[in-house]
């Protein structure tokens, strides 16, 4: 396996997160503005009112290219999740054990955020458990969406 990049990700090795999100990336560059003014937003269609994550151009259901981005609640709950304990790529060692999560929002159906589960308890995360999605500053200028237990 060779450390490059993801695509559509720059490597920091000198940030708190190994690889971060090309903010420039015209697709997500709106997603990634909100979350650097602590807001999270997601593409809806102008016509039907679907959210569709990730981004696409045409909309599934209508076939319509409408799609404008709308500020959602960050309140969500945990569809799914699973603990990384091995790190498969360079610079996530000091992250383990990672707490990951399939998150869903009752005011954004059709979404699903993967993201870092924060201050995961001894017990576990558990499905259903309510999050909201907050956006801590990992690199100058570059803030994550990860979901913190309520
Ligand atoms: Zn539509």
């Amino acid at each position: 396996m060779s450390g490059a990049a993801p695509s559509g990700a720059t490597q920091h090795p000198g940030s708190d997160h190994p690889w971060l999100p090309d903010l420039n990336w015209a697709p997500v560059a709106p997603f990634w503005a909100a979350a650097r003014e602590q807001r999270l937003v997601f593409p809806r269609c102008g016509r039907c009112g679907r959210f569709q994550w990730y981004p696409q151009d045409m909309c599934p259901d209508c076939r319509v290219m409408a799609f404008e981005w709308a500020e959602v609640s960050p309140s969500g709950y945990v569809f799914s999740h699973t603990t990384l304990r091995r790190s498969f790529v360079p610079h996530f060692d000091n992250l383990l054990p990672l707490e990951i999560g399939l998150i869903k929002f009752v005011h954004a159906p059709g979404v699903t955020l993967v993201t870092n589960v924060l201050d995961t308890p001894a017990g576990g995360v558990h499905i259903d458990a309510e999050v909201t999605i907050v956006f801590p500053e990992v690199a100058p200028g570059v803030n994550l969406p990860m979901a913190r237990l309520c």
